[in-house]
């Protein structure tokens, strides 16, 4: 497995060889091909012109051609490779540069001929001779044979003006290439280095150090996107584990209570210190079941916090929820001799009808255990636009103002519940918060001592 960084760097080097090598492939392809193109046409060009500065070398006057000045022109041109036979129109030599120096011709047409084959094998050079008329006027006045080495050929020096570009381009592509190397390091050093903390930060996460942290930023999008998750997660991780040691701490204190109290009377009936009477056992079984309801409370709040994201959601009916409920308490209701009204519309909320009916479970059961004799109990469902309302009011004993905020809390009861029978573990309107939460909605608390209390329910119609 190759690291990141590493992977990097090779693409971006990868990417600039290739282009560089394309280019330069290319960019010699097309220079050394032009230049040949170009040296093509120059050579016919130029023996065009030695053949028309040569026609002008004739004076019909007299007759004569200018010997000196054509053997200037021929030796010249012999020295630019261009072999030069002048002819009369009759057919006799003027002035021939193989006639004139044999050994020279033999020797520049060698060298010409020998530096081409070594130096463009395939271009299938060889001397051709073209055949020019010289005119004077209308009037022709002789002929001119020039022989070169076609299609093209190149001089020392062409060659290397030629062997000089391509230095060039050679050292372009290496620079570009050292330059590619330096980036793709760079960059990818720079890529992978807030990669690999991520990765150790999740690592130290794993081995349960929450508290860590990735300080700063990557001057990347998605690496700071990263970050900010992972920061996120032990975040997260974090408060679930406080949520977890805080639950454990309650769960125990609130268990240890009551246990502590069936062991002791226990123990003083099985000692023979208390008489077991039956009134004494049925508070050891009351206190029994109470500790089972407490378990009972306590499983369910678990499963809500655990599952808040699992709701089965479907329309439901607040109003027939509200009557629903209500009758399952017709028992108590009666008992304490309470009347209980429920009126509104029937709104309908976007909801998991079990989480909900728990929800106004946990509320009439309040209202009906914290109201005294012969009290009153109202419900009122309401539709207010987005939401839908339920209010679950009673004239009870009310909560303490500076209590109000803290009853949602997980085994919080106020001091006047505390001391009556009816108080349950403090679990039940915990257990309406997260529920009402995960809906995305909201329930708050109003109330008076010795007044009443007022539960308000919103919760969204979809
Ligand atoms: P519990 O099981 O003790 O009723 P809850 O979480 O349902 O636990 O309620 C927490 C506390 O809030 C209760 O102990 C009680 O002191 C107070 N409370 C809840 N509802 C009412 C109410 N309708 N009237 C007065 N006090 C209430």
């Amino acid at each position: 497995m190759r690291s990141l960084r590493a992977q990097i760097s090779l693409a971006i080097m990868l990417v600039v060889l290739f282009t560089v090598g394309v280019i330069s492939f290319l960019s010699n392809l097309v220079v050394n091909r032009a230049f040949e193109s170009y040296m093509a046409k120059q050579q016919r060009t130029k023996a065009e012109s030695i053949a028309a500065t040569l026609g002008g070398q004739y004076d019909s006057r007299t007759r004569a051609w200018n010997i000196e000045y054509i053997h200037g022109v021929g030796m010249y041109a012999l020295l630019d490779g261009y072999i030069v036979k002048v002819l009369d129109p009759s057919g006799h030599t003027v002035w021939d540069a193989e006639n004139h120096d044999m050994s020279m011709c033999m020797q520049i047409m060698h060298e010409i001929a020998r530096r081409m084959e070594a130096r463009r094998p395939k271009a299938g050079g060889g001397f051709v001779s073209h055949e020019y008329t010289l005119s004077q006027g209308d009037q022709a006045v002789g002929s001119v044979s020039i022989r070169y080495y076609g299609p093209y050929f190149l001089s020392e020096n062409d060659f290397r003006f030629l062997d000089t570009l391509n230095a060039v381009l050679i050292s372009v592509g290496a620079v570009s290439l050292l330059f590619s190397l330096a980036v793709g390091t760079v960059l990818g050093r720079r890529i992978a280095r807030p990669i690999a903390k991520t990765a150790d930060i999740a690592k130290q996460i794993a081995r349960g150090n929450y508290a860590i942290r990735f300080e700063g930023q990557t001057k990347t999008k998605e690496l700071d996107d990263l970050v900010l998750a992972i920061n996120h997660l032990a975040g997260a991780l974090f408060e679930q584990e406080q949520l977890r040691k805080q639950l454990a701490i309650d769960v125990a204190h609130e268990l240890r209570t009551p246990l502590t109290t069936l062991g002791m009377h226990l123990e003083a009936m099985i000692e023979g210190v208390w008489e077991p009477t039956p009134e004494r056992l049925t508070g050891c079984y009351e206190e029994i079941e109470r500790l089972t309801g407490l378990i009972a409370d306590l499983e369910r709040l678990t499963a809500i916090e655990s599952d808040a994201l699992k709701l089965h959601k479907a329309p439901v009916n607040l109003l027939d929820m509200a009557q629903t409920v209500a009758s399952h308490f017709e028992m108590e209701i009666k008992k304490k001799g309470l009347t209980v009204s429920i009126a509104g519309d029937p709104v309908h909320v976007f909801a998991d009808r079990d989480r909900i009916s728990q929800v106004v479970t946990n509320l009439l059961s309040n209202a009906v255990k914290y109201t005294r004799e012969n009290g009153n109990i109202r419900i009122a469902v309401k539709d207010a636009g987005a939401n839908g309302v339920m209010e679950v009011e009673d004239d009870g004993i009310g909560i303490p103002r500076r209590e109000l905020a803290l009853i949602f809390e997980r085994f919080y009861r106020t001091d006047k519940s505390r001391n009556r029978e009816t108080g349950g573990a403090g679990i039940g309107l915990a257990i309406v918060k997260s529920i009402v939460t995960a809906h995305g909605g909201t329930v708050e608390a109003q109330s008076r001592l010795e007044r009443g209390s007022r539960f308000t329910v919103s919760l969204p119609k979809r």
